[in-house]
């Protein structure tokens, strides 16, 4: 069970993208570590980023964050537990299980206006593509997927990129993973994001903040959710901690 750094079994997750959701002021950020110190009990704090570990790393000393009890990176690819930072076995152990990382370059290769990016993550494959045939690069890509019965999936991440990762990776996967190993129920879990790389922690029946700078993309995903979703009026780590106290948490 992931249990926080001090031992402790704590109430509730909170879970949150970094770029543009935790980041993005820094008296936001002062604000908001004040309020999870003051909690920290009761919360076990979780980082889910597409960045790789050592830029996500970089990014939390740079923006003075706190030291997260779960960090999650490379679109919820890899999962890193303190206070080492080591990787999560059960979690490594699914990855390498469901990717093939040659017969997934091999798929992409001689499709039309998709290039390879830089190879960073161990069980993801980033790809640029041609922006004037995006959309029937697109389908060839589905339906070249469907053709190799590869159990991959293609994640977009932005207008000309999309990744290719494991059907069973991704946020929302990697976090519902770690909340049943933390035995924290749905209710107790809260994620946060501004982008529509976040939606698929959106869907999976945690509470969900939105921050107010979050993208119309997200926003309109998650419009008939109002149920499930808090659209936070502040901006980044206020936006969190608006909603937290939106749903009694802080
Ligand atoms: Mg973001």
């Amino acid at each position: 069970m992931i249990k926080h750094a001090h031992g402790k079994k704590p109430k509730s997750i909170l879970a949150t993208d970094l770029d543009g959701t935790l980041v993005g002021s820094r008296t936001a950020v002062y604000d908001f570590n004040r309020h999870m110190i003051k909690n920290m009990n009761n919360f076990l704090l979780v980082y889910i980023t597409g960045r790789v570990f050592a830029s996500a790393w970089q990014l939390i000393t740079k923006e003075n964050l706190l030291y997260p009890d779960v960090l999650i990176t490379d679109m919820g690819t890899e999962i890193y537990i303190a206070p080492h930072f080591g990787l999560d076995q059960g979690w490594e152990q699914r990855m390498r299980s469901a990717w093939d990382a040659a017969r997934v370059q091999n798929l992409v290769q001689g499709l039309e206006g998709l290039q390879v990016r830089e190879i960073r993550s161990r069980f993801r494959l980033s790809l640029h593509m041609d922006r004037v045939v995006s959309n029937n690069t697109l389908l060839r890509l589905h339906k070249a997927v469907d053709r190799a019965e590869l159990p991959v999936k293609i994640v977009p991440v932005s207008a000309g990129a999309v990744d290719l990762i494991p059907v069973c990776a991704g946020k929302g996967l990697a976090l519902c993973y770690v909340q049943e190993r933390c035995q924290i129920s749905k209710e107790q879990t809260f994620v946060c994001g501004d982008s529509g790389k976040d939606l698929s922690m959106f869907i999976k029946g945690f509470k969900g903040i939105v921050v107010g700078n979050a993208r119309p993309e997200l926003k309109n995903a998650l419009k008939f959710k109002t149920r499930e979703v808090y659209f936070s009026k502040s901006y980044y780590a206020s936006g969190i901690l608006e909603g937290l106290k939106k749903y009694g948490a802080v």
